[in-house]
Order: structure tokens, then C-alpha cells, then sequence
């Protein structure tokens, strides 16, 4: 299984293309894929329901490539290698392992007769099938975006399995547009992957360095001889801190591409390192025979300018449009960085920071926004432009200054827009004392909810959704086209929440919820009736695979105008006797999953959704509900890449949360809910909230998280998911009464909450009703024998 590494020692960077080609003076990183129109997600989807074949969905795909392609030809960038070959089906870091066989072994023979892996086998490793879990998923980088994890054991066959990235150049090629072939790069591939099943305690997955390099070298000789100039390959895991030390990563940066800089034949190399800065690893890259270097310098800074003298020879691909947010470039100070840079004496070339498939494709979409809005923002195409406008500094073209003043003067008329600053979100701010950040011990308050709210132990409840049905989304659909009233459209929801209600009080569960019916979303629906947001049209990005979500747009110092959520959770209290929970997404949640202001901290800004969460808790309160949910799944998401920045980020997103949820009396029991489940790096800072019970996934991990739990001494309230509402699956009873028993063993009882992981939006009502009345009494078998 393992491929001989001929001794890098013994070649040299010299076989490198005789003349390295020009590398573009405007190029981007990459291009959501997903299309204007969510074309891909459109056929992907009716593949895998069978309303399309194989043949159809490849024409769709290709058809999409090539109006992307002829786009951004037509937005400039046209050298060869400028447009980029980002296009995936499903996932970037599955495409690697789709090229180099990175197959787990439990897939069983997923490759044909010519041991390729064939498009239904490509979606097998991402969805599963009944037998076999589909790859891990997780998040990439800092951002909302999910990759696959793939999975390397000592014994994983490395061959290479798919050429799609050179048929998709070729047929670029044949369509008259010179793109860039663009696949993870080998070190970080072997660092995101995680050792498979039946690797052995200390395997480390770039110990199979050696044994990869020899497929990418193939691929790279493959691209040479159909014609490519270029190959990118990704390395962002170099700009994180890694577990594996540094000096093994550095090793590992140079074995590899000093040996594919000696590939005999083969494209310039191009090595991209987008979401930070490069730091300990630029010398190391410096030092290999790569052609082309991109460094981050939107969120890293300049290098120093011994770093730069060590790329002589190299061209510098400088990352100065952002292609993680949506504002338009401060193009004066792009300039002046460009300017720097410039002074090392290398050739630069103008690029992204990022791939910009973070942010959705065109502003110019979107006509409901005001026109001066849209003048504040740059999406994909707006960016690509700006990347071109940008490069004209390099010929000192006479058009750029124009442009230069121009998102200058939308910059400063931003800043003073009406609604950017509000006089009066400043004044609260500034009067804020620590006071508000805290409430009484949490002793006090656990003694005086324990007789007001006179919960059994191991209490039930749900976090919050119940299943969004047909009927409920039509009914959305049809009042936001007008067909049906306002009244008409609430009084559908009640309906639902009466169901939502009654189903619960019939299974029995302790605290109930209303179940969410009118939200579309858990940030958009807050985004929708916040003043300080704007929500998109067509602004959808990738999730994952075929997932697209569409983040509201934070522009503008927030205010609650009037209660949010107060009359339905009012409604559904007036239904029962039991607790009804109030249901909010906390501030750092909806910071995470929107495109924030770039303009103020985003502690600061987490700060205005703190207080017009905290004005809604008090009317909650008032309103009769003595329980509050403040949803914050996002937390461990929005944590730095960087340890040195993590301190800083746990502060001020603590602090948001703290300040949205300490205005609550004694007796009001506030509950936050952590969608993951390692979370044993954070839980210091879980701590912090100071939150009366937390809720968490750990069905999935087996109940692996009351080990975090107990090594902490973690004394509040704690609901560890015994459902795992990722899949229509019902766990039983004795399952259920299992888990619960497990985690008594680590955690005291009185502390113990009984909840599936996490909401029911996405799961039906047949499994759903299953599944709690297991739960319900899983937790009634539990208490008996306490
Ligand atoms: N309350 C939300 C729900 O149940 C929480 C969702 C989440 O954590 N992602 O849907
Ligand atoms: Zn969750």
C-alpha cells in the first residue's frame, strides 16, 4: 500500500516547467459553486431523488462551470489560470479524497472495474448509506462553511481514483477559457483527516504523507499534459494552530512540495493560505520550488519584509479582498498594502483573502435592499471587480484613482448613515456598569426556582423546534406572497401550537416548549424583526453539500423596537399548567450566522443584541414565563484559529451573554442550549454564562461529554442530548435508559436534565412522537431507581 519517496534530497526545484508561466495580475481563490440561481443544489438534489440521471446532472454541472467561467472572464480576469477550477458537487476536501482514494475500508468496493470512483460513489462517502455512516462533518475554518472529515488508517490504499479536476480544465479549455485546476493541498488534506477506525491509538494521518505525494505528482503530470499553466493547491491549515507540533508540520510542508516541485512535468505550483496570517510557515514554503505563494494580508498583516525577501524568484499573490464578509473593500488601503508589498521587489499580483464562496454571488440581485445599502456591500462578482480594479495599480492604469475615491466616499457616507450609529444604543452602552453582567449565586437562584418551579429530578423537555411541516412552510410561503393575512397566518401558527402543546402535555414531558412554528429560521427570524439588519433574497451560501443558508445582513446599531416573541410564548403558557420555556438565540449566535458590520468590535455589536435580548427577557417575564432558552450553538464556532486570540473572544462573547440574561430574577431560570458535543475546550467559558441548566449533544458521542463534566466539577443544571435528532432513527427506550443511566454515574442526578441533542425541525412526527415517549419514559425508569 505504501509508494516509495524517492529521496527529496536527491532532486532539485530545476525540473520545474522551463519558462514559469505569468501568474494573472487579477485572480480570486475561488467561487461559490452552488450558482445564481442554486442551479447545482437544484440537480443535485433530483439526482439523488432519481428524477435525473448521472449524464444529466454532469450536463448541468458543466453548464454552471461555464456561465461561471465566461462571467468572470467577462468581470477581468482573463490571463490564463485567473479563473479558478473551484467547481465541487458536494465538498472541496472530498474531491481530495475522491482524487488520491482516501476510501474508508467500511465503504467496501465503492471504486468500478478501471478503480475509479464513480459520481453515486462520490455521494455515498457524503451521505451514508443504511449500513454505513457517511464521513464526519465539520466545520472549516472560521467559517460557516462544513467539510468532510476524511478518514487514514496505516492500510488505506492511496491511488488515484478520479481525474475530474483535469477533464474539467479540459473542457474549460475546449470552451476557450484557461482556468485553474484547484485541489486541497496534501498537507492540509492530511490534517484535517482523522486516523480511521482501525488505526491504532498514536496514528497520526501525515505519517501517510510520503504516500500521497506520488497521486498528487501523477495528477499534476496529468494537468501539465492537457495544457494547464497552473495548479492551486489549498493549505489554510498551515495559517491555525495545529495539534501536531510546528516543527513536524514545517517538515511536512517541505517534504511535500519539494517534491512536487520536481515533478518532470508539471503546472506552475501555486499554494494558497487564506483565513490568516502565514506566520512560522512562510519561511518554510519560501524555501521550497513552489512558483506562487498567496498570503492573507486582509486578515494577516504585511509580512515583514526579511519574510518577503526569502520568496525571491517567487510571485506573491496578495489576498486583499475579503472573501469571507460582504463590504465593500476599503480600496485606499488595499492600495497602500499593495503599495508595501510592492516595495519587497517581488512580483505581486491582486487577489482574495479568502474563496469567496462565503458570500453569495451578486449584490445587484438583490432590489428590495435600498440602494444605499447595496452601495456598502460586495459579493462575489462586486469582489472579483474589485480584485480587478485593484491590479490596475500594477500598470498604473489612470482608471484606478477614480475608483480609489469612490469606496472611499461610500465608506464615509456608511459611517453616517442614519441607523449606523444611534445615539441612543450608544448611551446604554456607555452607562453599563458590571452589575449588569451578573446575577445573584447561583445557589440563591437554584433554591428559589427548585420551589417555584417544583420539577421532578431528571426533569424532560425538548430544545425548542418541533417538526416544521409541509402545511407550516406553505402556509409561510402563501402569507409572504400576500395570499393570506396576517391574522389568517397567526392564527394557522396557534393552531400548530396547540397541537405542539397538547402532543407534549400527552407524552408527559416536564417543561414544555411552543415549538417554534413561526420561525423560519433561528437567526433570520430575530434579523427580521430587529431594526439594524436587512435580509437577502437570493443571498444563499453553502453549508454543506447541497445545504445553503442565507445570513441576514448586520449593518446598523440594533434596537428592539417592540417584543419579539413575548404573545406566542404568552398563547402557549395560556395552553398548560406546566413551565412553557421562552425561546431566544443568544447574541454570539447571531453574530456567527449573519454578515456583521465590520466596523466596531464585534464585541461591541454582540453587545446591542445583548440588551435588546435582555428588554425581551424582561418582557417575558412579565409576561408569566419563568423559564428562558438563549440558544448559543455558535459559541464554539466563532472561536479563533489562533490560541493567543482566544481568550479575548471568550471574553467579550461570554460577556454578551451574560449581559442578555443577567436582567432575570432569582426565580426565572435561564437555559442555553450548545449544539456540539466537544466541547471540553470551552467549557471553562460555558461555565461563565452562568446559566442555570445547559443543554448539550452527546447522544451521538455516547454520552462521552459527562466525562468533560465531571472533570470540571461542573455544578449547574446540564441536559446531555439522549437523542440524536440527526436521523430519522427512534431510539429505544432501554437505549435512552442507558445513556441516562451513564451519565448519573458521572454527574449528580439533582443536576440532571433529559433531552434529546437538539431541536426537531428537521425530523417527522411519527419518529418524533416515538422517540420522546421512549425518552419520557426512559427518564420515568431512571428516577425509580434513584
Ligand atoms: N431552539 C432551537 C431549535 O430547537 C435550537 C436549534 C439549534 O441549536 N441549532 O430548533
Ligand atoms: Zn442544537
Amino acid at each position: 500500500s505504501t509508494s516509495t519517496l524517492t529521496s527529496t534530497s536527491t532532486l532539485t526545484s530545476t525540473s520545474a516547467p522551463s519558462t514559469t508561466p505569468v501568474f494573472p495580475a487579477a485572480s480570486i481563490l475561488g467561487y461559490p459553486r452552488i450558482g445564481r440561481r442554486r442551479e447545482l443544489k437544484k440537480a443535485v438534489e433530483s439526482f439523488w431523488a432519481g428524477t435525473i440521471d448521472a449524464p444529466a446532472l454532469e450536463k448541468a454541472a458543466q453548464d454552471l462551470r461555464l456561465s461561471t467561467a465566461k462571467r468572470l472572464q467577462g468581470l477581468g480576469l482573463t490571463g490564463n489560470g485567473a479563473v479558478p477550477g473551484t467547481f465541487s458537487y458536494y465538498d472541496q476536501v472530498l474531491d481530495a479524497a475522491a482524487h488520491i482514494g482516501a476510501i474508508p475500508a467500511r465503504f467496501g468496493a465503492l471504486l468500478d472495474a478501471q478503480g475509479q470512483l464513480d459520481i453515486s460513489g462520490y455521494f455515498t462517502l457524503a451521505r451514508g448509506t443504511a449500513e454505513q455512516q457517511p464521513l464526519e462533518m465539520t466545520k472549516w475554518f472560521d467559517t460557516n462553511y462544513h467539510y468532510l472529515v476524511p478518514e487514514i488508517g496505516p492500510e488505506t490504499v492511496f491511488s488515484l481514483t478520479s481525474t475530474r479536476i483535469v477533464e474539467e480544465f479540459s473542457h474549460a479549455l475546449a470552451n476557450g477559457v484557461h482556468t485553474r485546476p484547484y485541489l486541497v493541498g496534501p498537507v492540509t488534506f492530511l490534517l484535517l483527516s482523522k486516523a480511521s477506525d482501525e488505526a491504532p491509538n498514536d496514528f497520526s494521518p501525515l505519517s501517510r504523507l510520503a504516500d500521497i505525494l506520488p497521486v498528487y505528482a501523477d495528477l499534476l503530470a496529468r494537468l501539465a499534459a492537457a495544457g494547464a499553466d497552473w495548479v492551486q493547491f489549498d493549505e489554510p491549515a498551515l495559517v491555525v494552530d495545529q495539534v501536531t507540533p510546528l516543527p513536524e508540520v514545517q517538515a511536512a510542508v517541505a517534504e511535500a512540495y519539494e517534491y512536487l516541485a520536481a515533478v518532470p512535468s508539471r503546472p506552475a505550483l501555486f499554494v494558497s493560505t487564506p483565513y490568516g496570517a502565514l506566520e512560522g510557515l512562510l519561511p518554510t514554503l519560501a524555501a521550497t520550488g513552489i512558483d506562487a505563494l498567496h498570503l492573507d494580508v486582509f486578515k494577516g498583516e504585511v509580512p515583514a519584509a526579511a519574510d518577503l525577501a526569502a520568496l525571491s524568484g517567487k510571485t506573491l499573490v496578495a489576498g486583499l479582498v475579503d472573501g469571507h464578509n460582504i463590504w465593500r473593500n476599503d480600496l485606499a488601503s488595499s492600495a497602500a498594502k499593495l503599495d508595501e508589498l510592492r516595495k519587497s521587489g517581488l512580483t505581486v499580483t491582486v487577489s482574495t483573502s479568502t474563496s469567496t464562496q462565503h458570500v453569495p454571488h451578486d449584490v445587484q440581485e438583490e432590489t428590495q435592499l435600498s440602494a444605499e445599502l447595496r452601495s456598502w456591500l460586495a459579493f462575489a462578482d462586486q469582489k472579483t471587480a474589485e480584485v480587478v480594479t485593484l491590479s490596475g495599480l500594477l500598470t498604473d492604469s489612470p482608471s484606478v484613482q477614480p475608483a480609489i475615491d469612490e469606496a472611499s466616499a461610500v465608506i464615509a457616507a456608511r459611517a453616517a448613515a442614519v441607523g449606523v450609529h444611534r445615539t441612543e444604543v450608544q448611551a446604554r452602552l456607555s452607562a453599563l456598569t458590571s452589575a449588569d453582567f451578573s446575577r445573584d449565586a447561583y445557589a440563591t437562584r437554584a433554591a428559589v426556582q427548585e420551589t417555584q418551579l417544583a420539577l421532578p429530578t431528571l426533569p424532560t423537555t425538548t430544545i425548542g423546534s418541533f417538526p416544521q411541516t409541509g402545511e407550516i412552510r406553505a402556509a409561510r410561503a402563501r402569507a409572504n406572497k400576500g395570499e393570506l393575512t396576517q391574522q389568517q397566518y397567526q392564527g394557522l401558527m396557534k393552531d400548530e401550537i396547540r397541537r405542539v402543546v397538547q402532543l407534549q402535555e400527552e407524552l408527559g414531558l416536564d417543561v414544555l416548549v411552543h415549538g417554534e412554528p413561526e420561525r423560519n429560521d433561528m437567526v433570520q427570524y430575530f434579523a427580521e424583526n430587529l431594526e439594524g439588519f436587512d435580509v437577502t433574497v437570493h443571498g444563499w451560501v453553502q453549508s454543506y453539500g447541497s445545504r445553503c443558508t442565507r445570513p441576514s445582513i448586520l449593518w446598523g446599531d440594533v434596537v428592539r423596537s417592540q417584543p419579539i416573541t413575548v404573545e406566542w410564548a404568552r398563547f402557549a403558557q395560556s395552553l398548560t399548567g406546566k413551565p412553557m420555556k421562552g425561546m431566544l438565540t443568544g447574541p454570539v449566535t447571531i453574530l456567527a450566522w449573519s454578515f456583521v458590520r465590520d466596523d466596531q468590535p464585534l464585541g461591541e455589536t454582540a453587545n446591542q443584541v445583548a440588551l435588546a435580548l435582555r428588554d425581551e427577557i424582561a418582557d417575558l417575564e412579565s409576561a408569566g414565563i419563568r423559564i428562558i432558552q438563549v440558544d448559543e450553538p455558535a459559541l464554539r464556532e466563532l472561536l479563533p484559529l489562533r490560541k493567543a486570540d482566544q481568550a479575548r473572544y471568550l471574553d467579550w462573547s461570554v460577556n454578551s451573554f451574560r449581559l442578555a440574561t443577567s436582567g432575570a430574577g432569582n426565580g426565572t431560570q435561564i437555559h442555553t442550549h450548545l449544539c456540539y458535543s466537544e466541547f471540553g475546550v470551552v467549557i471553562d467559558a460555558i461555565d461563565s454564562l452562568d446559566a442555570d441548566v445547559t443543554s448539550i449533544e452527546a447522544a451521538r458521542s455516547r454520552m462521552e461529554v459527562v466525562h468533560d463534566l465531571e472533570n470540571h466539577g461542573f455544578g449547574r443544571g446540564v441536559g446531555p442530548g439522549v437523542y440524536d435528532i440527526h436521523s430519522p432513527r427512534v431510539p429505544g427506550r432501554a437505549e435512552v435508559a442507558q445513556l441516562l443511566e451513564t451519565a448519573v454515574q458521572h454527574v449528580p442526578a439533582r443536576q440532571l436534565w433529559v433531552n434529546p441533542d437538539c431541536g426537531l425541525k428537521t425530523r417527522g412526527y411519527a419518529e418524533t412522537e416515538e422517540s420522546l415517549r421512549n425518552l419520557v419514559d426512559a427518564a420515568r425508569e431512571v428516577r425509580a431507581q434513584l
